[in-house]
């Protein structure tokens, strides 16, 4: 996951030439994630499964940049106040791998603790 450090510094160089800096509190970047994050859930609203599914196939390349964008956020984010995703990503799933064991959690979508 060097990539991670290649593209935070991608984003870093895109804003910096621009100026942004200057843009990007942390509020303003967590409201650019949940902006991008309705722009990809307006591809689904009111979707059926079928629908969803075609839209995946006929909206490919649209969906791709909404992910694309909420990642610019999470990595500008990142970037902006050092944050070191690589750790957070791999200390949320060890900390989830404890809280969700896999006999107590496989198959269900609800936390083992709520039925
Ligand atoms: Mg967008």
């Amino acid at each position: 996951m060097g990539d991670i450090q290649e593209l935070k510094d991608k984003v870093e160089k895109f804003c910096t030439d621009r100026d942004w800096d200057q843009f990007h509190s942390p509020k303003d970047l967590a409201i650019g994630v949940i902006t991008e994050s309705s722009e990809l859930l307006q591809h689904f609203r009111f979707k059926n499964d079928a629908e969803m599914k075609q839209i995946l196939k006929d909206k490919r390349a649209e969906i791709g940049e909404e992910l694309a964008d909420i990642m610019f956020f999470i990595l500008r984010f990142a970037q902006m106040y050092d944050f070191d995703l690589k750790s957070e990503i791999e200390k949320k799933i060890a900390k989830n791998e404890q809280r969700l064991p896999i006999d107590k959690s496989k198959g269900k979508n609800r936390k083992y603790d709520e039925d």
